[in-house]
């Protein structure tokens, strides 16, 4: 356990606050510490108020903060006086308590104070620090916990058995820590939660922390169950695409909503995923409440989702009266054949959900080597999912985004309409994969709900390769855009080769084929439904000179999109098209370009760009906007469709 405490950091942390802030923080740095927002910190100041009175204050993490990037206005200031007095009650709704602690806030606009902030005021130190160490979770969740927790620390800890967070558990420590705190007690340890150091000083405090939590470590490691060591295994299989995408498919249809599933095969993964007792191991619970809001209850081992749910579904049942969300979906799956999978609405959440389980394979491994592990039962387990807390958060929390947790591949998506569509469907909140000829269509965003792939459409191999990456990446795929293209120099066709001819039509209109050809499986098991968008052309109703190859390959593509659109309706899937005209804010029309083309029509540039009937100018945003909108709800009922984004075309209407 590494003590971050630096003299020359802290000569610019002067006010208590200030350094309240820098221990936070240097806690958040360690993520065997602190994880995802779990923890948290506080400090006791006295202070003069607008009355000139007198009166203690604490200031305690607030929610939406998190430890390693905290700054002052994250901890809420609340009045030590009332925190002492409700610690007094008999008892008090949680809800109730959240309430209370709002209205004893010195700052309005200061953010809801941490449920566990009586805890904070009842322990009688200035500085008060509470983590989730892994060490300290992984013994204090085993059969004998309570004694190895006494053998280590003798009786310079108070223990407090497990009680969910909230008034409860406040209450608890209100009544033991008084009775039991002696001269040398320094920390408190919750079983199955985590532990609190304390001290006068910020420094106190935090080194306190790291020293309890040292000899945490230090225990494990004399007790063999230290070092872990994982077993290496060959990844199974090379093409998971099919396995991944059904089971996102079944998740989903479980949840009631799309989720981004993200696979995992590093070593860890795999080894913990093919241990001979994972059915047992893996199913004793979280390591501490705190994760349960992410993870959820248990992993789900092997492949079926509704067996899973239906194991459930008795503790299901007890909530099912009380306006709760249900959700029988896990949010963590572990296969020998694949790996892990984790869930979640986004792939951000898919992500925080794994960072925490890699956390509790440790955690499980350590607590197995001292002689197993054993955490909350089931019960407790689903107290903390459907604590009201937690779900009003969830009701608060409002209507996700149109495309929250759904994935989207646009083909020539290194920029104009392609581009345009990776911002439009990003802006939705779905999960995009852009793929293009050039390559700065990896470097053009640094998301992590983007993967941009350099892909030649017109390669069956490396579009299989994009699809296998695809679903690797997020779980699946419910959208396809299709809209790389090529527009080749004018000529006519008693000038036009062959060759000229068949490279349109390979990339225009062959490439478009395959990736639909590919796709369909997947699109199939889109949770919602798959859909289809392509952008063909205003040159397909109304054709013009010099554009032969051009013109038929965009004519063949929208013959390709009505079969498709008949032949897919059954699997749910819709295809519809878009016909842009005089799109010019895209890389081939320069200013030079524009200038030109212009100039052999007697116009200027910008009569040249609205020379259409409602004398707009058409952009590559334009095109972008409907072709995600026909994705969503407004064209649920639509497929086979055709639609002009040009402004109004006479030859079209
Ligand atoms: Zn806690």
């Amino acid at each position: 356990m590494e003590n971050r405490w630096n003299d020359s950091e802290v000569a610019e942390y002067k006010s208590d606050l200030a350094l309240r802030v820098y221990t936070s923080r240097l806690l958040g740095r360690d993520s065997t510490l602190v994880l995802h927002g779990g923890g948290n910190t506080s400090v006791k100041i006295g202070m003069t108020n607008m009355l000139g009175e007198e009166e203690d204050i604490l200031y305690v993490k607030g929610s939406g903060w998190d430890l390693a990037t905290i700054e002052e206005p994250g901890f809420s200031p609340v009045r030590m006086k009332h925190l002492l007095g409700l610690a007094k009650r008999e008892t008090l709704s949680d809800p109730e308590m959240v309430n209370e602690l709002k209205t004893q806030l010195t700052n309005a606009s200061a953010p809801a104070p941490s449920v566990e902030a009586i805890l904070h005021a009842i322990l009688p130190y200035k500085f008060v620090d509470h983590t989730h160490a892994d060490a300290v979770v992984a013994i204090t969740n085993t059969e004998n916990g309570e004694k190895r927790i006494r053998e280590i620390y003798g009786d310079e800890v108070v223990i407090i058995p497990y009680v969910m967070p909230g008034f409860d558990l406040a209450k608890l420590c209100a009544e033991k820590y008084p009775a039991e705190a002696g001269e040398k007690t320094i920390g408190m340890v919750l079983m199955n939660h985590g532990i609190f150091s304390f001290g006068d000083t910020a420094k106190v405090s935090y080194e306190r922390m790291i020293s309890l939590v040292g000899r945490a470590e230090k225990y494990l490691e004399k007790n063999k169950a230290w070092n872990l060591s994982w077993e290496k295994i060959e990844s199974p299989k090379k093409q998971i695409r099919a396995d991944l995408a059904r089971l996102r498919s079944d998740v989903s249809k479980v949840s009631g909503f799309p989720m981004i599933l993200s696979h995992h095969e590093d070593v860890k993964s795999l080894a913990f995923a093919n241990r001979g007792d994972i059915g047992k191991i893996s199913q004793q619970g979280p390591a501490t409440p705190d994760h349960v809001i992410r993870t959820k209850r248990v992993p789900m081992v092997g492949k079926d989702v509704n067996e899973y749910a239906e194991n459930y579904s008795q503790y299901f049942k007890k909530y099912a009266s009380s306006q709760t969300i249900l959700d029988p979906a896990p949010r963590v799956i572990i296969d020998g054949e694949i790996g892990i999978c984790t869930l979640g609405r986004s792939i951000n959440e898919a992500d925080i959900v794994f960072d925490i389980y890699e956390h509790t394979m440790e955690i499980i491994l350590r607590s197995t080597a001292l002689g197993g592990y054993r955490a909350l039962p089931p019960e407790d387990i689903f107290d903390v999912e459907y604590w009201d807390l937690e779900q009003a958060k969830l009701k608060k929390g409002g209507k996700p985004p149109l495309f929250s947790g759904e994935i989207v591949l646009i083909t020539g998506a290194a920029s104009g309409i392609g581009k345009a569509c990776v911002d439009s469907f990003l802006s939705r909140g779905a999960a995009v994969v852009g793929i293009d000829i050039d390559k700065n269509v990896e470097s053009n965003y640094n998301k992590k709900n983007y993967l941009g792939i350099v892909c030649d459409v017109t390669n069956d191999e490396e579009i299989m390769n994009v699809l296998e990456k695809t679903v690797r990446a997020f779980g699946g795929l419910d959208m396809l855009v299709l809209n790389a293209g090529v527009f080749p120099k004018g000529a006519r066709i008693e000038s036009l080769s062959t060759a000229d001819w068949k490279r349109v039509m390979s990339v225009n209109l062959d490439a478009n084929l395959s990736i639909m050809r590919e796709a369909h499986p997947l699109l199939k098991l889109s949770p919602g439904t798959g859909r289809v968008v392509i952008i063909g052309s205003k040159n397909v109703p109304a054709p013009g000179p010099g554009a032969s190859a051009y013109s038929a390959s965009k004519a063949a593509l929208t013959q390709l999109m009505r079969v498709a659109a008949l032949e897919w309706g059954s699997d749910g899937i819709r295809v519809n098209t878009i016909h842009p005209n005089a799109v010019f804010d895209t890389g081939i029309w320069t200013e030079e370009v524009l200038k030109t083309r212009a100039e052999s029509y007697g116009l200027s540039v910008d009569a040249y760009k609205t020379n259409n009937i409602l004398r707009v100018e058409v952009r590559s945003r334009d095109v972008a906007e409907l072709a995600a909108e026909m994705c969503g709800p407004l064209f649920a009922k639509t497929t086979g469709a055709q639609l002009p984004v040009d402004g109004g075309n006479e030859r079209v209407i």
